[in-house]
């Protein structure tokens, strides 16, 4: 075909029916894309110049990959609109990236060049290529299924998901438009993490979506998590994290978010330490020391309360800390650990909160707490104010 005016290229526009739902690397996907032609002339994928559909991979640090050709199976006549199942080669490279499906006229344009419009972006996380076995144990296959409903589940969230242009701190409660957006790749089949930075506290916070999940939806989050993978044992930071409260044999003390069960209750139990652990989602818990009930809890007082990788977790941790210090008995202390001190395992979405920057004292404050560091950059003292 011959090279399209300007004004025939602006009445082009390209649709996307179906958009690619795998994203191994280095593996072929299909999109169904709907062809309008609104211009005067018919597209065709024919000499000089023809018509073709193709894409760019964006990734992350903005380099673009230029997509292979799909030709127009038949010729697209003025005022008609066809559906095409274009091929796309996924990047060599598992990460985080922007598709962008659109159509080029050879040595003409691109159409999603401005001031044309023709295309369309997704978000697609691409993982690394899964080898195909035939033979896979009844429990692995059940982890491999929740798995692949989770994947889906998320890359349908994501899809849906648009960047606000204005963001709210759930720490600090500044509003505004100046945050630093920090990208990561979940390890746990969540897809892109879109995290914002406050300008105001410096803490990171996100994503919004696992931020505003309701506890219902959270809690499907969690079940599938540990249905799917194994938890390291951290007794022993665990531990340490008690001895921090300076505890004494008389007093009484909470793991606060201890799980459902926890060595570490049980061995400073067995030491003579009157200790007990809270876990919401203990549900019917399998041990005596663990209460699930927070109706229990709030008749309860303590001398000392630790968390141990519990604060990054929480969708409201100034509230959390606040119900925490309504449990403490006067001059009551409470060790709260987590690695997310730091801008560090970002690539779990179930890390809501990095209390980066002056954050950790903000929260603390808006908890009516004061924060003292320890020799552990993990550990930190709360107290009241
Ligand atoms: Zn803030």
């Amino acid at each position: 075909m011959q090279p399209l005016s300007d004004h025939d290229k602006s009445r082009i526009d390209i649709r996307v029916i179906d958009e690619p739902t795998h994203g191994s690397a280095g593996v072929n996907l299909t999109a169904k894309v709907a062809v309008t032609n609104g211009s005067a002339v018919s597209l065709a994928t024919t000499a000089p110049d023809p018509f073709h559909l193709s894409y760019f991979w964006v990734s992350q640090d903005g380099k673009s990959i230029e997509g292979v050709r799909t030709a127009l199976p038949r010729t697209v006549a003025p005022n008609n609109t066809d559906q095409i199942v274009m091929s796309i080669q996924s990047p060599a490279t598992p990460g985080c990236y922007t598709l962008r499906v659109t159509a080029v006229q050879e040595h003409v344009c691109w159409f999603f060049e401005p001031p044309l419009s023709a295309f369309r972006d997704i978000q697609i996380s691409i993982g690394e290529r899964r080898r195909e076995s035939l033979r896979v144990a009844p429990a692995k296959l059940f982890r491999e299924l929740i798995r692949r409903k989770t994947t889906e589940r998320w890359r349908r969230w994501n899809r849906r998901y648009k960047t606000p242009s204005r963001v709210h701190c759930p720490i600090c409660l500044y509003s505004g438009d100046v945050f630093k957006v920090h990208r990561a790749e979940d390890a746990f089949g969540g897809g892109c993490l879109l995290r914002f930075e406050c300008s105001e506290c410096g803490g990171i916070f996100g994503t919004e979506k696992m931020i505003s999940l309701s506890k219902r939806q959270l809690a499907r989050e969690y079940r599938e998590l540990y249905w799917t993978y194994d938890e390291g044992d951290t007794t022993e930071t665990e531990l340490q994290t008690f001895h921090k409260l300076n505890p004494t044999k008389s007093g009484i003390y909470l793991n606060y978010g201890c799980g459902k069960w926890s060595k570490a209750i049980q061995i400073l139990r067995e030491k003579g330490f009157n200790i007990v652990g809270y876990d919401p989602t203990a549900g019917r818990a399998k041990a005596t020391f663990v209460i699930s009930s927070e109706t229990q809890l709030r008749n309860m007082k303590f001398d000392g309360l630790m968390s141990h990788n519990l604060l990054e977790h929480l969708q409201d941790p100034v509230t959390t800390l606040q119900f925490m210090k309504s449990l403490l008995n006067d001059g009551g202390l409470m060790v709260h650990a987590t690695p997310c001190y730091r801008y560090e395992y970002e690539y779990s979405r179930f890390h809501l909160f990095f209390f980066t920057g002056n954050s950790v004292n903000v929260m603390a404050y808006r908890a009516g707490l004061i924060v003292r560091d320890t020799e552990y950059p993990n550990i930190k003292i709360f107290t009241s104010a």
